[in-house]
């Protein structure tokens, strides 16, 4: 039996014809940048994270650089963020020559700490970038509560977690700004690249509207310089159609994240996810702690079960962000989590049989294997 770690056309498939018609709208109209297919579904997108505002950018690492930009960040400026994650959380700092702070995780959730956040503040600190990691919020009462108290504005990578929650508030909407990536293996994924930034504060909005498109408010009068990043009407279309099925598929996926946590229940070498008090986690990824994880990949590989590490290698230790002096030892829980973490199928349309087959790989592959058991869960 062949299990990929996701499979698209599946769920094309059921809205294979809204989606053509949606898209052949777009192709009639010739309206292929921004216009009203943008507009509605920017609408949408704030409707749906209960946030003001929403502008369509062109990926999420542009969503991330664009709300930086926004809050004016520049050398000499420091970002507190967490090295487990996307790399374009970090890059999108050092790309505007501030300075990335990186802190340690929560080995349960995978988030940014907040106990390290506290320890990380300094006078050069501009912004806090919490990442919600796999599907699930940070912890976001604390890291909120010592942002505000200091009057530092926090900025959501939510890139994994569109309509998840917190205490009954949506991803994107604790934050000055919510960033979001339509790429297509998120949870809301167009037919291409696609971003979104959401906010509450209409001069940010304004200003990221103005710095999407090449900082002109009026067409070649340029107030200031601004990058090429807008969203497409296509992708427009295509999400719109998406967004209206996407708590249906997030409910499949909690569910079938329910199910993998039960059969693998009890497997010493395995530690399953935890989805911490106050979250709605949408399962973004389902991943597990292992032992032998490196071992257990290539056995699920070989068994056609499609699986992957987020992240092998956490970004303070990457060759590009040397520079910025990060050693072997610093971050022990990210280093960890890059050692023993392994993702698995979780998307909607995966049957009982899949999972089954799976968890009984899995089970196979530690049968009679001595491991040590994994602390915590
Ligand atoms: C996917 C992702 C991004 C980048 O989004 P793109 O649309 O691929 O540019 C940023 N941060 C996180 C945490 C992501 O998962």
């Amino acid at each position: 039996m062949e299990v990929k770690l996701l499979d698209l056309v599946a769920q094309y498939d059921k809205i294979r014809s809204e989606i053509e018609g949606a898209v052949r709208e777009v192709m009639e109209s010739q309206y292929f940048i921004m216009g009203p297919k943008v507009a509605e579904f920017e609408r949408s997108v704030a409707a749906y994270c209960g946030v003001e505002y929403a502008s369509g950018v062109a990926s999420g690492s542009d969503a991330i650089l664009l709300a930086l930009m926004a809050l004016d960040i520049g050398p000499g400026d420091e970002v507190i963020t967490t090295p487990y994650t996307f790399f374009s959380t970090v890059s999108s700092i050092t790309r505007l020559g501030a300075t990335p702070v990186m802190v340690d995780i929560d080995p349960v959730t995978y988030n940014i700490s907040p106990d390290r956040i506290e320890e990380a503040f300094t006078p050069r600190t501009k912004a806090v970038l919490v990442v919600h990691l796999f599907g699930q919020l940070a912890e976001m009462e604390s890291i909120c509560a010592m942002a505000d108290s200091r009057d530092i504005p926090i900025i959501e990578d939510a890139c994994q977690s569109i309509g998840a929650s917190y205490n009954g508030k949506k991803a994107g909407a604790f934050g000055l700004c919510g960033c979001f990536s339509f790429f297509p293996s998120k949870n809301l994924g167009g037919f291409g690249d696609g971003g979104m930034v959401v906010t509450g504060n209409e001069d940010i909005d304004s200003r990221l509207r103005l710095l999407r498109g090449h900082g002109a408010r009026e067409r070649y009068y340029h107030d200031e310089v601004g990058v090429n990043s807008r969203l497409d009407a296509i992708q427009a279309a295509v999400l719109e159609v998406k967004l209206k099925y996407l708590d249906e598929w997030s409910e499949g996926r909690r569910r079938n994240a329910a199910y993998y946590s039960e059969g693998l229940a009890g497997l010493p070498g395995v530690s399953t996810p935890v989805t911490a008090e106050g979250n709605i986690s949408i399962f973004n990824q389902y991943v597990i702690r292992a032992r032998d994880r490196d071992s257990l990949k290539s056995f699920l590989v070989s068994e056609s079960i499609g699986c992957e590490i987020y992240y092998p290698v956490p970004l303070h230790l990457q060759k590009c962000f040397s520079f910025l002096g990060g050693a072997k030892g610093d971050l022990p829980e990210a280093e960890k989590a890059s050692e023993q973490t392994l993702a698995l199928p979780v998307y909607t349309e995966l049957s009982g049989e899949q999972q089954d087959f799976v968890i009984e790989k899995i089970r196979e592959f530690y049968a009679g294997r001595e491991v040590e058991p994994l602390a915590g869960t």
